[in-house]
């Protein structure tokens, strides 16, 4: 119990080093580095991890979400920017062609 914790908490200080180090980052992209680094995650775990790393912030820094986007019709109002949708909800489009959302993180040690 007490490793899995410990490996937890790795896996989402590796995905805050890598918000801080980067413009702006897909989670599929942030599941690829921590693969070549041998950690085995989803992109629902990444997603996950990220809101944990939302709390471990302190007020000089900041999680910014870029949503996801329908590559048909443009549609960005998601109700929850930070989660992947399978579909784009317009009436009239139902694209299945969304862009990921990109995450970043703002803040003095940022360095942009
Ligand atoms: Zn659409």
């Amino acid at each position: 119990m007490r490793e899995r914790v410990s490996r937890q908490q790795t896996t989402q200080q590796l995905i805050r080093e890598l918000l801080r180090q980067r413009p702006a980052a897909q989670p599929v992209d942030l599941k690829k580095a921590l693969n070549d680094d041998g950690i085995r995650v989803s992109v629902d775990e990444v997603i996950d991890y990220i809101h944990g790393v939302k709390k471990t912030l302190d007020e000089t820094e900041q999680v910014f979400v870029a949503p996801p986007e329908c590559q048909d019709c443009g549609f960005d109002d998601w109700d929850n920017p930070g989660n992947i949708p399978s579909r784009c909800p317009e009436k009239d489009c139902r694209s299945e062609r969304i862009a990921e959302p990109e995450f970043t993180i703002r803040g003095p040690e940022s360095g942009y």
